[in-house]
């Protein structure tokens, strides 16, 4: 296990959901319900933690989950990645649920083995990104990933290929940060909101010239515009600002395989931190000896910043 330091003693960290979930990932903060949504990826769940009755829900799909956010002013609708496909799910977060209604809007690398959708997020304009990866039998396969936009119009592009596995996403002004895993970096691309476009690709973060062992999974910004970044196998996360690729803050967590983060609660300050309970599509396989919290979910107050508010899917038609 990567070696845990040691947090700052204004820093409470709180498991708020247990080790029952497989690959958590994807959190979202609803300030409309005030819920995290998540999803457990290969469990095919999207899922619903409210903090006000420590109650998590799900709704089990067919097929992996990579990321479902809500769609912006129709209560119970969900924009899911889901295989190959996005797709809209209704499920109204009150029960749990198999197979809720679902409808493919967009499908992408059909027929390709391992391939599917992974990590994704809206951004400020109310369009969703996703990117894919391939994975068989437990190995990636290099560059057969693409990152892609769906708009208001249901208008699907393809932004780039040769993506490994593609993961967090983060927007603030005219900037868009993206994480590759593979590449062990983060990249900043410029990012023109109007027409959805990125340019102009520049490391922000390396991990191997910091010698951060583990992998770059997801990510988040925060109000000042500094990054905050889940180390996949490195049981930590990294506060980062991407103007100077200067590493600010390092938070350590009690589980090894830091997926992704989100701000929420109330007031935005309580950064919501979704972790694995295992290696790569091996259901079978147990929760190591050495990482019993690995697929947890934890609350990480007193880090005296708050984030912005997540974007939901926008959709004209
Ligand atoms: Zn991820």
């Amino acid at each position: 296990m990567a070696t845990a330091g040691q947090n700052d003693p204004s820093i409470v960290i709180e498991q708020v959901v247990n080790r029952t979930n497989c690959l958590t990932e994807g959190p979202h903060w609803d300030p409309k319900t005030q819920r995290l949504i998540f999803v457990d990826i290969w469990a095919n769940k999207i899922c619903s933690y409210d903090p006000a009755n420590k109650k998590v829900l799900h709704a089990e799909l067919a097929k992996p989950v990579g990321v479902a956010v809500p769609v912006e002013n129709s209560p119970n609708l969900f924009l899911a990645a889901h295989g190959t496909d996005l797709v809209l799910v209704t499920w109204d977060c009150t029960e749990n649920v198999k197979n809720p209604p679902i409808k493919i809007l967009e499908s992408v690398e059909k027929g390709r083995k391992g391939n599917r959708f992974n990590d994704g997020k809206c951004d400020p304009s109310g369009r969703f990104w996703a990117g894919t990866m391939c994975e068989i039998e437990g190995n990636f396969e290099p560059n057969q990933g693409s990152l892609y936009s769906l708009d208001s119009n249901l208008d699907l592009k393809s932004h780039f290929s040769s993506v490994g596995i593609s993961n967090g996403l983060a927007w603030k002004d005219d900037k868009f940060y993206y994480i590759d895993s593979l590449t062990f970096e983060v990249a900043g691309f410029d990012y023109d909101s109007k027409s959805g476009t990125i340019a102009n690709r520049k490391v922000v973060f390396d991990f191997k010239e910091n010698n951060i062992s583990g992998f770059p999974d997801g990510m988040t910004i925060d109000a000042n515009g500094n990054l905050w970044v889940a180390c996949w196998d490195g049981s930590r996360i990294l506060q980062i600002d991407p103007k100077s690729g200067k590493l600010l803050q390092t938070i350590y967590i009690p589980a090894k395989r830091v997926t992704s983060v989100a701000f929420g609660g109330p007031a935005l300050d309580t950064l919501f931190v979704t972790t694995a309970g295992y290696g790569f599509n091996i259901p079978e396989e147990k929760t190591p000896a050495d990482d019993p919290k690995g697929g947890s979910i934890f609350a990480v107050k007193g880090l005296g910043v708050t984030g912005l508010p997540a974007n939901c899917f926008k959709m004209n038609v």
